[in-house]
């Protein structure tokens, strides 16, 4: 398959040195890298993918089956079946039937076996998981090989360690497990996310049907292959493939005991009122707006390499990206130019290339919608800075980017754009920084850089968001819980409180 190679970054624009202002780095032509691409050779992407329901591979109900791409070359990848609601309802009667004959009365340490050998198998096939990563879903390889896919190990091997321990995680009450779980992923982390779901839902003794998004289905369907290797009973996990009409039908199946949701607001929203009324059990991880606030005192160089890793990591498809930066304003200006020196060195292009620093975007359709939303910020007066990093012909590109003059009302600085866009906004005291980093819908995450700890510690506890990084950014543990305040949902994923949302307390 013939890939677009990276391309050198341009030359960072060097602009005349003021009167006692630091020497700049000139970056640009002055070295090189050498394409070190990861070769796809040695992985197989089969032609076709059909559904695993009930432990075995099974063609849709619907005779239906969908492209996935390469956003990066918009080359085929395979096809993938597409699961209607009578798929959708086998697969749920499989899980039951797993639920109720061998999950649900096994022991946890006999569980926490089936669970580490998914997360050994992960490790095993590390590499084969990160090139079909990239590829479907056009993240840098080495994102994917140093986070996704070490994560996903993680998960199941932290959960295994819980199997046999929730009685201890509950005190004074007794764990019991809820049933079938419906499981509806994004595609920003595809492999990522369902390690996310499964992994305590198993340890917890639930059964599963995940439903990957339609564009990154591919990590999914290798996840199954491994479950099937690890000899996990039939109808544990169950994956079908499919698009929104999948998961509207999974989430309204009578025989789902819980819904778990990680996507955009708009369609948690529409998935909580289908569930009103229901006993099903919902969480819901919802979109972000997060403030990344960096304070005068700040060490600045660090400070500007955390804004880079919360906005530009995966494309800023990334629901906790810190795409509202607050800086103090005495240090906009220079947090503003070290920002656009750091952004011209960002390598863009082939995902499979070691040295990529931004990949592809993920689909057309989200392409189209950071565009529409850069126009309007374009057109609301921002003052737009964009990389020139070359673009590659063929795929969907954006580069990295940011606006300056933004206000608080503008579309850009209020929606969730989830690509690398960063709105610029300036603050003067840390009251004025906590209201402006609370306006906002939403309330997944937010960073703070600072030199004193305890305007860290301040901060924390009045920003009302799931998580606060201090002095770093977009840093993941699977003991550390992870959600949303407001319309960002609610449910916590990871941790001993991520648990909790797999199990029915008793006493
Ligand atoms: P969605 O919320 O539509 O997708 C998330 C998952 O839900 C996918 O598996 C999707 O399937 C599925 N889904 C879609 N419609 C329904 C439905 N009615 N009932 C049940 N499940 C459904 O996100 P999009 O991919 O459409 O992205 C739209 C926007 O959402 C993005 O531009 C971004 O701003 C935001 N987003 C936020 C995420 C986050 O984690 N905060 C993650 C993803 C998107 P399918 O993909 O096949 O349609």
């Amino acid at each position: 398959m013939s890939r677009q190679m990276t391309k050198a970054p341009p030359s960072a624009p060097e602009g005349p040195r003021e009167a006692g202002e630091e020497p700049r780095l000139v970056f640009g032509d002055a070295w090189d890298y050498a394409p070190a691409p990861e070769s796809p050779d040695h992985v197989t992407i089969a032609p076709r993918y059909d559904l695993f329901i009930g432990g075995a591979w099974r063609a849709p109900r619907s005779g239906r089956y969908f492209d996935t791409i390469d956003p990066a070359s918009e080359a085929k990848l395979s096809e993938v079946a597409e699961a209607n609601a009578a798929d959708v309802d086998d697969a749920v009667r499989a899980a039951r039937a797993a639920y109720e004959t061998t999950w649900s009365k096994m022991k946890g340490s006999e569980r926490a076996k089936y669970i580490f050998r998914v997360a050994r198998a992960i490790q095993e096939k590390a590499r084969e998981l990160a090139i079909v990563e990239s590829m479907d879903g056009g993240k840098p390889i080495k994102e994917s090989r140093d986070v996704d896919v070490p994560l996903a190990a993680a998960h199941f091997f932290y959960h295994a360690g819980w199997a046999d321990k929730l009685d201890y995680a509950f005190h004074g009450r007794r764990p019991r497990p809820l049933g079938v779980a419906g499981q509806i992923i994004p595609w920003n982390f595809p492999l990522l996310m369902a390690a996310w779901k499964i992994a305590p839902a198993l340890a917890c003794g639930n059964t599963v049907v995940l439903k990957p998004a339609e564009t990154t289905p591919l990590t999914a369907l290798l996840l199954a292959r491994i479950v099937e290797e690890a000899e996990l009973p039939p109808g544990v996990v169950n994956v079908v493939t499919g698009a929104g009409e999948t998961g509207a039908a999974l989430a309204g199946h009578p025989g789902v005991d819980k819904i778990a949701f990680t996507g955009s607001t708009e369609i948690g929203k529409r998935i909580q009122k289908a569930l009103a009324g229901t006993r099903k059990r919902l969480t819901l991880e919802l979109g972000g707006k997060a403030a990344n606030i960096v304070f005068a005192d700040a060490p600045i160089d660090q400070a500007v390499e955390g804004i880079v890793n919360g906005i530009y990591f995966n494309q800023g498809h990334v629901c906790c990206a810190g795409s509202r930066l607050l800086v103090e304003e005495s240090v906009h200006d220079l947090v503003v130019r070290k920002l656009r020196d750091r952004v011209a060195t960002l390598r863009l292009g082939d995902p499979l290339d070691k040295n990529t620093d931004v990949g592809a975007i993920n689909s057309k359709a989200q392409l189209d919608k950071i565009r529409q939303l850069v126009e309007a910020g374009e057109a609301e007066g921002g003052e737009r800075y964009s990389s020139s990093c070359a673009l590659p012909q063929k795929g969907y590109w954006f580069p990295p980017t940011f606006f300056t003059g933004v206000s608080q009302s503008s579309r850009i600085a209020r929606e969730e754009v989830f690509g690398p866009v960063l709105t610029v906004l300036t603050f003067r005291t840390p009251d004025e920084a906590l209201e402006k980093a609370n306006n906002t819908m939403y309330g997944l995450s937010a960073g703070v850089w600072t030199d004193k700890g305890a305007k860290i510690f301040w901060m924390a506890q009045r920003l009302k968001a799931g998580v606060v990084w201090g002095n770093t950014y977009n840093k993941f543990d699977p003991s550390s819980p992870f959600g949303g305040y407001k319309e960002s949902g609610f449910g916590r994923e990871g941790g001993r409180q991520g648990l909790s949302a797999y199990v029915e307390l008793d006493g």
